[in-house]
């Protein structure tokens, strides 16, 4: 008799949304769905729960009271939050839906939404999240983290040790994010005692990948650049 697959690994899942009804509704979903469910009523909260309760999945909606869906979204990716955020806009607006996908959304549905389209999005970005199988775009080539692998259209595919694929995954998840030397020092490198570590990988990386892929923003930090 073949094996009985393993029970999938339960995910906890935030969900973002000041309407009561619509949070009441979908939370139930999720639950039936077999995730671990919290929701947040306001961007503060949200901001709370995302940090204290470390979600796989986030729900979050463009627009927030407290905080906006789309600040909250870059003060999560600022401080290296990797959860896989789906964004609920209200926008049909194209130059919207790609300001949030550069500040660190994973995917969005437009509302009025679908629920099937919605819990089969939700159902991807999980399994995204647990096999870690993300190719993160940086302009025409991409970081595989799961392979330290970056390909480039100049050197073709270059591997990279594990502190450098740590370091560029923390910038390319969220590409249009500037991140601070000293929140880069505690996310990727929290043994270090200097910043100039964050130097020196960027340093590093620079070298294999050349001097574009990450940019310095003088006197805040750096951000992912194009390979
Ligand atoms: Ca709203």
């Amino acid at each position: 008799m073949p094996n009985p697959a393993p029970a999938p690994e339960p995910v906890r899942l935030l969900l973002v949304e000041d309407d009561q009804e619509t949070a009441a509704m979908l939370a139930e979903l999720f639950a039936d769905e077999g995730y671990e469910v919290d929701v947040a009523l306001d961007g503060q909260q949200g901001l709370h729960l995302a940090l204290s309760r470390k979600p796989g999945v986030i729900v979050l909606d463009r627009g927030l009271p407290a905080i906006d869906g789309l600040e909250l979204m870059v003060r999560l990716r600022r401080v290296g939050v990797t959860a896989k955020i789906l964004m609920l806009t209200g926008h049909g607006d194209v130059s919207e839906r790609v300001r949030g996908l550069n500040a660190g959304a994973d995917d969005y549905v437009s509302k009025p939404f679908d629920l099937d389209e919605l819990i089969a999005r939700v159902r991807a970005l999980h399994r995204r999240h647990l096999e870690h199988t993300d190719l993160l775009p940086l302009g025409q080539g991409y970081l595989d983290p799961r392979q330290r692998e970056v390909l480039t259209s100049k050197r073709g595919l270059v591997q990279l040790s594990a502190r450098e694929c740590d370091l560029l995954r923390t910038l390319a998840v969220a590409p249009d994010v500037i991140r601070r030397r000293s929140d880069l020092r505690t996310q990727v490198f929290p043994e270090a005692t200097s910043e100039s570590i964050v130097d020196t990988y960027v340093h590093y990386l620079r070298r294999k990948l050349g001097r574009e892929a990450i940019h310095t923003v003088h006197g805040l930090g750096y951000r992912a650049g194009v390979v």
